[in-house]
């Protein structure tokens, strides 16, 4: 008897696509290679977008709240303060929190099974797991077949889809210095270091972390040591990963047989490309994969709202890869007050209905945005550097 939808990755995006199909009477069963649901330390920092989702959020899993951004580039500083704050969370809480969820809604989670195998059945297609523990194998039939398996999917690989580029990230856990204030995000821009920007997110009211991520072929942690030297941080552990980028030509869905087979999350690239985040996204893809299961929506119509906020992040990220010091100079200093007072409204998910109002609010960012995105386009064109299209151009 073939189980409805089979779930691969039980984090984030996986557990929670499988909470809401189940709690719409789908049989879900989520599987993941790992023995236990107790990945390694990360520190999230996170839109409070998550809280229409998932709440309440255990005590250990929101670690902190952050209610200013400070911005710092070699020659300007600028501060937003956010309305609504940033929620700062523990990764393997989380994750634990949302199985809870997903068993409670009547979801099955198999641990310690890796995908192996994944080809057409006449009743849907024939999913075949290796037991990383005992070395047998388990085989089930699915109805569809949702990939939550993160950089790298299996699930993609076996189906034949496209997988996204990834990116290195590098955090140090750090205690914050005296005068750090612990509601206080900092991000700080200097491209001769990092093309995105480093960061440092209070976690509590003395520890934090401190990070970048990596210019493509290059060890991030001479880079990140080198910084942390600068700010006088001694960092006391590291933690880090590869993330997926977000692509527009990205199709994330194909078949095996006749069942639907749709990535989310990082396998899929939901994730966003000026900031890498893509805990929030990823819930996001979830939410469309499962409506488009529950309501025979084609996935592509179901992912338009999130495709639009990821394209237009790959759009900036384009201009964003163009600008130099000075250019990041002139961006933080065009923040003006009512500029900062829109942001302060807004969060990183909702960049697709505030763009334009941005431009509008101080229209030399149009200037800057274009001057960036030209030299990006000259750039790649003379073939030099690595933007984030020739990344993706080279991840085929
Ligand atoms: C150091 C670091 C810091 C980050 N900080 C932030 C942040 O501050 N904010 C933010 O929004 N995002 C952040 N991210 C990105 C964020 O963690 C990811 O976007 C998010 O975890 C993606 O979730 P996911 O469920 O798609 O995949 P993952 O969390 O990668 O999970 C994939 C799951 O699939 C399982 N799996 C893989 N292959 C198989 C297989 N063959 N069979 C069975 N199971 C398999 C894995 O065991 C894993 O549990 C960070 C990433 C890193 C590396």
């Amino acid at each position: 008897m073939p189980c409805d939808v089979v779930i691969v990755g039980a984090s984030s995006a996986g557990l929670y696509a499988g909470e809401l199909l189940a709690r719409a009477g789908r049989t879900v069963h989520i599987y993941d290679e790992h023995g236990a649901l107790a990945p390694a330390r990360r520190t999230l920092i996170v839109t409070p977008r998550l809280l229409q989702w998932v709440q309440p959020l255990p005590p250990g899993a929101l670690l902190h709240r952050a209610y200013v951004m400070a911005l710092a580039s070699p020659q300007a500083q600028a501060q937003v303060r956010l309305r609504q704050p940033d929620l700062i969370v523990e990764r393997a809480a989380f994750v634990q929190a949302l199985a809870r969820r997903a068993q409670e809604a009547g979801a099955e989670v198999h641990l310690g099974c890796r995908l192996v195998g994944l080809e057409p059945h006449p009743e849907g297609a024939l999913l075949t797991f290796h037991h990383t523990a005992t070395g047998g194998e388990e085989r089930v039939v699915a109805r569809a077949v949702l990939g939550a398996d993160g950089v790298g999917s299996r699930v993609a690989h076996l189906a034949g889809l496209p997988l996204p580029p990834t990116v290195p990230l590098l955090q140090a856990e750090v205690e914050l210095p005296g005068g750090w204030s612990p509601t206080v995000v900092q991000c700080w821009f200097d491209v001769e270091a990092t093309p995105y920007f480093f960061w440092g997110i209070p976690a509590a009211s003395s520890r934090g972390v401190v990070g970048l991520i990596g210019p493509a072929g290059e060890d991030p942690r001479p880079i990140l040591e080198r910084f942390l030297a600068r700010q006088g941080l001694r960092p006391l552990a590291y933690q880090s990963g590869r993330v997926a980028l977000h692509h527009p030509c990205l199709r994330p869905w194909g078949k095996v047989g006749e069942a639907p087979v749709l990535l989310v999350g990082d396998a899929a690239g939901h994730v966003k490309v000026t900031t890498v985040g893509g805990t929030v996204t990823g819930l996001w893809g979830a939410q469309a994969a499962a409506r488009s299961l529950l309501a025979g929506l084609p996935y592509a119509r179901a992912l338009r709202p999130l495709k639009r906020e990821l394209d237009l992040h790959w759009l900036i990220r384009q201009a964003l890869d163009g600008l130099r010091n000075p250019d990041y100079d002139a961006l933080l200093g065009a923040l003006n007050q009512p500029l900062e007072r829109f942001l302060a409204q807004r969060n990183r998910d909702q960049m697709a209905w505030a763009f334009f109002r941005t431009l509008v609010l101080q229209p030399r960012l149009a200037l800057l945005g274009a001057r960036g995105l030209l030299r990006s386009a000259l750039r790649s064109s003379l073939g030099e550097g690595q933007t984030q299209a020739q990344a993706w151009e080279r991840s085929r």
